[in-house]
């Protein structure tokens, strides 16, 4: 055994006891350790060598804004399903008692929709962008409408997933 200590060297795998690799963040702002036995093969989609991968906590972020029920500053914050979402500072959790304390607040982030210059191809109306929370995009028809109520769509059906 060598006594070398490099950053990354302080956390092993449990698995095969190499060290793990640098921290790797995905398109839905989630981060992740592989093993550095380990390594995506983008052709077979299978994980080549060592299998273990370590999910990280993603840190909250501090916005520019304030909780509308109690004034203090908001976090931003990423799921471990990779939904973002907007929080109170100062939400508490207990894990021992399972009890949250502080304010509630929070606005789960859905998406942005852009307007485009683009005609739908199906009833020639315009087009819109939508940004999904987790970061993907998809164009439809500005005359898609949803109705809450009754769970039904409306309007033109045209969408068009667009690959990042
Ligand atoms: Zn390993
Ligand atoms: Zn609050
Ligand atoms: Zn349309």
């Amino acid at each position: 055994m060598d006594d070398k200590t490099s950053e990354k060297g302080s956390e092993v795998c449990p698995k095969c006891g190499s060290p793990l690799g640098e921290v790797f963040e995905t398109k839905s702002g989630k981060k992740l350790q592989r093993c550095s036995k380990g390594s995506w093969n983008p052709e077979t989609h299978t994980i080549d060598g060592c299998i273990y991968v370590k999910w990280l906590e993603v840190e909250p972020v501090t916005l520019d804004e304030k909780c509308p029920k109690c004034g203090a500053p908001l976090l931003s914050v990423v799921t471990r399903f990779g939904k973002k979402m907007k929080k109170c500072s100062t939400a508490t959790w207990d894990s021992a008692t399972k009890i949250a304390g502080g304010c509630d607040y929070v606005e789960w982030i859905k998406g942005i929709t852009e307007q485009l210059d683009e005609d739908c191809p199906k009833c020639a109306a315009k087009l819109v962008l939508f940004t999904t929370a987790a970061g993907k995009k998809l164009k439809k028809c500005s005359t898609a409408t949803w109705d809450p109520g009754t769970k039904t769509a409306g309007g033109c059906d045209y969408v068009e997933w667009l690959r990042s």
